[in-house]
């Protein structure tokens, strides 16, 4: 068996397709040997073309090699998921050893004799052994051959690469042809003769072995291998050692190589690596290396000067040194200058003007360009003038430019930006990872200028994490931004969020600090486990097409739920055969962003009107088909009542994407709290709506106001508050596309009038107010009855960690006094936020021992604390609603998860909760809402002896909070 991997890459989204049939059949099973047992890992084979052709004819023409002779190291880094894991690794290991033990373990599947292996190279660098191996036979070295492995710390190989031949043969004949016939052979069809060339044997004198493409076959020669040199030409020829054929020869006479040293890892020695795609300029000639490094040079360019920008199709290099005047960044073209050598031109040293820095972003950001357009080489067409741009700015110009502690930000207008790396504490600019992150965001950002309607892309946590993992796939490791900042700077890591781990299991909404480049990782994570679960290729294609259907969204929920369709479609493409369903389906729902949060951000209801009259309420939701292969076909509503607090479901009709039913006629005063369910066709779970809803019946409405004028309505803005409450569409906006305009308001009254919101034109952000507020008081409101509840609708939305609160206050004199009737602040999130709420206060509370509603007004205190952060409410549609029978309306008999023993209680009562609640805090609250009793406890708890013995005869509510849990129940006195 010869082994030769390499991955495959493909050019057009055509090929994508016809490429999975023969992705499938080339997948071959090893079973490996671990050190946790054996495991499974599926390795893509392939065959390539890199070895010596037949030579056909001999001309004056060059006899080449194939271009890839030089660079014949075929890969496999590919393992199908897991790393294979063969132990704990450290700087003191006797790797060889190690590595030999894995192929000798593992001989009956990899055919690697190592025995036939010569340690080349061993080097533990970065937290990783690099080694490096090469086959020889009989004691004679393969040409081509190596077998190549990167150990983690930890025992992961990270890396295993193998072109090892298993079949070569040799008759026993030693080479017979004279060092004469071999320089005749070297320089048949050239144009000078013998005595005009320098020859060298190479390889120590010694033959080596060429395996030999013949017919598509290998067979084994053995062959001498010569430099021939003059002052112009210069070759390389394999001579067969046996016959004294000519196998190859290459021409290298015009050909140089630019290369420099680079960093592939901030802690691990530089290597010298191609420059490619440059433009190197000597004697006043301009040369461009290709993407390999190669650059075509004139005899005699050895020893002149050259100079370079590292100015290229698809980077540029500026650094910034120092401020201007007013403040700008003033930057300039990079240079470097140096001397051609023998080889061409190497750029090494000079470590004072951190110019291996410069060429680290240089040689990385030519390697992802390189990457994605082999991935989509349709992209290449955005990005033929595509120059990105990476201007080096100290850090501390930046912070003094921005006030903002960057350290390397991609534009988003194809230009990237790093901190230099001089001062010792953040390596970014060294580290590939960091270079293909913020290369991430520009492809983002070209992907999404082209294909999203919005014509950017508006989830910052959906565009780290797409970003994170362009990184992750490139590299084919989880681990990205290790070592990126210097021992003894690990504060910096958390700072930055730079520790992030895309093999996680984090899930939504609980990973959310409301942190873009943490909460990330829940969608990160699930791309890198469809990476574990098919294969690196087919993720890194999977993935990036997903892009061109550029989900997105204002809320993350939605956002989230968006990209896994967007890569199911992506997987399909079309076909409706729903390609690796399964297996994005398992990735997104272990981390909670699949099948479920799709259904629940589909899902619609726009909320059913009161009714003064005892009657049916009717229900319709709707769930727009979605591009699965199951759809959801059962929808339940799920009721329960002020007055009886067991939950009862109704499954609703489905007609089309449409589905009815209705609330019962009640007997009573009623109102209805509801929320939908809808089981998963995919597992058959119940997923819940994330919206409770509330209806009134029976209600007399004794005010009603819906906001569409300013009538008698006052704003005041207290402390030059910018963006207070204006009368306006229920809108906001952070882009001006029409869409945005009516995208989150979905479940209110759209397209039925205005609102109150705070806020300005579109475009512009929500309430800008630092230590501010804006108050928005309603007219005088005149009415009578006997327990009335004010009723509102309300809208937060708050995007990240930003301070603000929307207080609701009652006056019952007409402005002179106000009492605080409910507050909301600080963080708003999912699911509290970025939805209309309906919400009701009994006014009662607040209205005194002899209530009088004659002289009422209501009003609005928006407050804000920040001028660059954005907290926008909504209000409309207020009202009140009365009834005489107290009965109804003064308790909420919501019961969830509390069970109470015995109830009626006349001591002791004992609280049960469904699960272990930490600290919970238990308030007893009479009818009229007072706390008449509050304990603050410090542990778990899952049940816990309420002592009612002080408390008098009647009906409580019992409210539990713990965390962001609150739990709700009543509990009966009795004496
Ligand atoms: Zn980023």
């Amino acid at each position: 068996m010869n082994m030769r991997y390499i991955n495959f890459l493909l050019i057009t989204l055509l090929s994508f397709f016809s490429h999975i049939a023969i992705a499938e059949t080339n997948m071959k099973i090893f079973e490996l040997q671990t050190k946790d047992g054996i495991q499974k890992i599926q390795i893509q084979e392939r065959n390539e073309v890199f070895l010596p052709q037949e030579i056909i004819s001999i001309s004056n023409a060059d006899i080449k090699f194939n271009d890839k002779y030089t660079r014949s190291l075929s890969q496999v880094r590919k393992n199908n998921g897991r790393f294979v894991n063969i132990g704990a690794v450290d700087e003191n290991t006797d790797i060889e050893t190690v590595c030999r033990n894995f192929l000798e373990k593992n001989y009956d599947q990899l055919s690697i004799d190592h025995n036939n292996l010569q340690l080349k190279k061993a080097e533990f660098a970065g937290n990783r052994w690099y080694v490096i191996f090469n086959q020889i036979h009989n004691g004679i070295s393969v040409k081509s051959s190596s077998v190549r492995f990167t150990i983690a710390k930890n025992g992961n190989i990270q890396t295993f690469e193998a072109t090892y031949f298993d079949d070569i043969t040799l008759s026993a004949d030693k080479p017979s042809v004279s060092t004469l016939e071999c320089k005749k052979a070297a320089i048949i069809g050239l144009p000078s003769s013998e005595e005009n060339y320098n020859f060298k044997r190479l390889n120590n004198d010694s033959p080596v072995i060429v395996p030999y493409l013949l017919n598509g076959k290998y067979s084994y020669r053995l062959a001498y291998e010569y430099e021939v040199t003059n002052m112009i030409e210069f070759y390389t020829a394999l001579v067969d050692a046996k016959t004294g054929a000519l196998l190859s020869r290459y021409n290298h006479t015009n050909e140089a190589f630019a290369k420099g040293d680079v960093y592939n890892n901030p802690n691990a020695p530089l290597v010298n690596s191609p420059i490619g795609n440059a433009t190197f300029s000597i004697a006043g000639k301009n040369y461009i290396s290709n993407r390999n490094g190669s650059i075509d040079l004139p005899a005699g360019s050895a020893n002149k000067q050259f100079t370079t920008n590292l100015s290229g199709k698809f980077a540029k290099m500026y650094t910034t040194d120092k401020l201007a005047k007013d403040g700008s960044t003033q930057i300039k073209p990079y240079s470097f200058t140096g001397t051609v050598n023998d080889d061409g031109i190497n750029m090494i040293g000079k470590t004072d003007n951190f110019d291996e820095v410069v060429r680290t972003l240089y040689y990385h950001t030519n390697f992802i360009h390189d990457y994605i357009t082999n991935i989509d080489g349709q992209f290449n067409a955005y990005l033929t003038e595509f120059p990105c741009i990476v201007e080096l700015l100290p850090a501390s110009s930046l912070e003094k430019i921005t006030g903002i502690t960057f350290n390397a930000f991609s534009s988003g207008d194809k230009s990237i930006s790093f901190y230099a790396a001089n001062h010792n504490i953040i390596l970014i600019g060294r580290l590939p990872s960091v270079i293909y992150h913020e290369y991430g965001h520009s492809i983002n950002y070209v992907m999404y200028s082209n294909w999203s309607k919005h014509g950017r892309m508006i989830s910052s946590t959906c565009n780290e994490a797409l970003a994170d993992i362009t990184a992750a796939f490139a590299l084919d490791s989880p681990d990205i931004f290790e070592n990126a900042v210097a021992p003894g700077y690990e504060q910096y890591l958390s700072r930055y969020n730079l520790t992030r781990n895309l093999d996680n299991d984090y899930t939504y909404p609980e990973i959310l600090i409301h942190e873009c480049h943490h909460d990330s990782q829940v969608l990160s994570g699930a791309l890198w486990d469809l990476r574990k679960a098919i294969g690196i290729e087919m993720a890194e294609l999977i993935v990036h097409f997903a892009r061109r259907e550029a989900p997105d969204a204002f809320t993350l929920d939605a956002a989230l739920a968006n990209w896994f369709e967007a890569v199911v479609k992506a997987a399909d493409g079309g076909m409706g055969e729903f390609l690796y369903f399964d297996e994005i389906l398992q990735a997104f729902d272990r981390h909670k962003i699949g099948f479920n949060l799709l259904a629940k951000t589909r899902f619609e209801h726009k909320g059913t009107d009161d009714s003064e009259d005892l009657i049916s309420l009717p229900i319709v939701a709707q769930l727009p088909e979605l591009y699965m292969p199951k759809q959801v076909e059962e929808v339940f509503v799920n009721y329960y009542t002020n007055w009886d607090s067991e939950v009862q479901t109704i499954a609703l009709t489905k007609n089309g994407d449409t589905y009815e039913g209705k609330l019962p006629k009640p007997d009573k005063v009623t109102r209805y709290y509801y929320y939908f369910t809808m089981k998963n066709p995919y597992n058959g779970e119940l997923i819940r709506s994330p919206r409770n809803h509330i209806a009134f019946v029976g209600y007399k409405k004794l005010y009603e106001n819906n906001c569409e004028t300013i009538a008698n309505w006052e704003v005041t803005n207290e402390n030059n508050t910018e963006r207070g409450w204006i009368n306006k569409e229920p809108t906001y906006a952070f882009v001006s596309s029409p869409e945005a305009l009516l995208s989150p308001i979905v479940d209110h009254t759209t397209g039925q009038g205005k609102c109150w919101r705070t806020g300005y034109e579109v475009v512009n952000y929500a309430i800008k107010t630092l230590h501010s507020t804006s108050t928005l008081t309603s007219p005088t409101i005149t009415f009578s009855g006997e327990y009335p509840i004010f009723s509102y609708y309300y809208y937060l939305l708050n995007t990240n960690t930003y301070s603000g609160s929307l207080k609701i206050e009652f006056s019952f004199d007409n402005g002179q006094t106000w009492v605080l009737a409910k507050e909301y602040s600080k963080q708003v999130h999912f699911p509290e936020a970025w939805t209309w709420k309906r919400d009701f206060i009994h006014i009662r509370k607040f209205a005194g021992e002899n209530p009088n509603y004659s002289n009422m007004k209501v009003r609005f205190v928006a407050f804000g604390n920040s001028t660059s952060g954005y907290f926008t409410f909504f209000v409309d549609d207020i009202a009140i609603y009365n009834t005489d029978t107290p009965g109804s309306i003064d308790v909420d008999k919501i019961v969830n998860n509390i069970t109470i023993s015995p109830n009626p209680a006349s001591y002791e009562a004992e609280l049960k909760f469904n699960r272990e609640l930490i600290n919970p805090e238990i308030n007893v609250i009479d009818a009229l809402g007072n706390i008449i009793y509050s304990i603050k406890t410090d542990g778990n708890y899952s049940t816990f002896p309420l002592n009612v013995n002080n408390l008098e005869s009647g009906v409580y509510f019992l409210q539990i909070n713990s965390g962001k849990t609150t739990l709700q129940t009543n509990l009966t006195v009795v004496k």
